[in-house]
């Protein structure tokens, strides 16, 4: 029976930015109550007696989401290091991350806000064997997306091989029961998945015969294409320039590596692209290229993009990813607060949780993240996390780092960590 009185408490930041102005503000002071938001008020109406938590030097944004994550239990702790405090999980074991979701909803300061979407599910063959599901045709997987629904999942995800004809039966169903549906498409482009009614697609897959053909006009032509449908991009820049990039020496170095469970560490020292021909890891470093000009195109034009990781892919540390994500988006050509969106109040209004994340905003959760400096101006300032707030609860990372040694010195072996240490070992 603890909490018998809701504690009540101010917090005072150089800056506040909310998560959808267009710029950061000074002069401004959060009052929270219990787990929520009370007020966003003047510093100087703080009432006396409150007690106040000063940050000189800081601003405060709303804690950010990650919109592509395979989760696993030991990334709990560096999600919330990194003041990554909503994540939206895209293929897992169904009863595995809903038991996980359950968790984060009874004892929401150790967790992050999780939202899930159950299996990848996949066409006759699952490239995945945990976190995928196959199906032999449509009927099997409407079938899917009907008993997921009924599970009360958050989204539905498409995965690589599905057939034309399972993506058109699965978007049906989702339409019907006004679930979302997001795709990583291996074999249509992204009109394809728009025809049918996609509503997000992932890594950018499909667009690539855009900027192929000559880069501006299809870039353009994509987005006249893709518009009207209202689809929505979650790039995942990063994960492609780790994969493109894993030789490069500095991840090897990332201070951040000690969040990471030691299984993973190795796996990703010995991912298969990193052996093999040179031409298909420079292929794919130029290919980052050509995404970040796309991405750059999509915003111009008024595509709607969330942030995503695909964290635990190699040298992506869980939650710091996020970082590096938004850092690559501005490198692509976004200014630093919309990329900033794309990790909070965009990815609220597209996960349908704008009421509960997203910004800072009376009636809110007290989900935050104070850094050092004005990420608004300066997007590497995002990284210099001074603290975290979950749920309205201060975080210590002295407690976080605990928790990670805690859940790091146990074996891996929940369905994302079987599928990837699986798929390092069996080359
Ligand atoms: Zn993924």
């Amino acid at each position: 029976m603890k909490n018998l009185k809701t504690t009540r408490y101010a917090i005072l930041p150089d800056n506040i930015w909310n998560g959808r102005w267009s710029r950061s503000k000074s002069g401004y002071a959060v009052i929270v109550e219990g787990s929520t938001i009370q007020a966003v008020c003047a510093a100087e109406a703080v009432p006396r007696g409150l007690k106040k938590h000063r940050f000189p030097g800081c601003t405060i944004l709303p804690g950010l989401i990650d919109g592509h994550v395979h989760f696993c239990d030991w990334m709990r702790p560096g999600f919330l290091a990194a003041g990554v405090t909503t994540i939206r999980d895209v293929g897992n074991d169904l009863d595995w991350i809903l038991e996980r979701r359950r968790r984060a909803r009874t004892n929401p300061s150790q967790w992050p806000n999780i939202l899930c979407c159950g299996p990848l599910l996949d066409g006759p063959n699952a490239h995945w064997p945990f976190m995928g599901k196959a199906h032999a045709d449509r009927a099997a997987i409407e079938a899917s997306v009907k008993s997921q629904i009924e599970q009360d999942v958050d989204a539905i995800k498409l995965y690589v091989n599905i057939t034309h004809e399972q993506m058109t039966g699965a978007a049906e169903v989702s339409r019907r029961y006004g679930k979302y549906i997001l795709a990583h498409l291996g074999n249509f482009s992204a009109q394809e998945a728009a025809a049918v009614g996609i509503n997000e697609i992932e890594h950018l897959c499909g667009c690539a015969a855009a900027w192929k053909e000559s880069p501006i006009e299809g870039l353009n032509a994509l987005c006249d294409d893709l518009l009207p449908s209202g689809m929505v991009m979650c790039p995942t820049l990063v994960v492609w320039d780790r994969i493109a990039r894993t030789n490069e020496p500095a991840f090897r170095q990332d201070k951040r590596l000690k969040w990471v469970h030691p299984a993973f560490l190795q796996a990703w020292e010995n991912f298969p692209n990193r052996f093999g021909a040179a031409e298909a890891r420079l292929k794919l470093q130029r290919n980052v290229v050509e995404m970040k000009r796309c991405l750059a195109q999509m915003q111009e034009r008024g595509i709607p993009i969330i942030a995503g990781t695909d964290s635990p892919f190699p040298y992506l540390v869980p939650g710091f990813s996020v970082h590096d994500e938004l850092t690559q988006m501005v490198d692509a050509g976004l200014t630093p607060v919309n990329a900033l969106r794309t990790a909070t109040s965009r990815a609220a209004e597209v996960m349908l949780i704008s009421k509960q994340v997203g910004a800072i905003a009376p009636g809110l959760q007290a989900d935050f993240l104070i850094t050092d400096g004005d990420p608004t101006k300066e997007i590497h300032d995002v990284a210099r996390v001074r603290q975290v707030v979950r749920h309205g609860t201060l975080l210590k990372t002295e407690q976080l780092r605990r928790m990670s040694a805690r859940l790091n010195r146990q074996t891996a072996e929940d369905p994302v960590s079987r599928d990837i240490l699986g798929y390092v070992s069996a080359r």
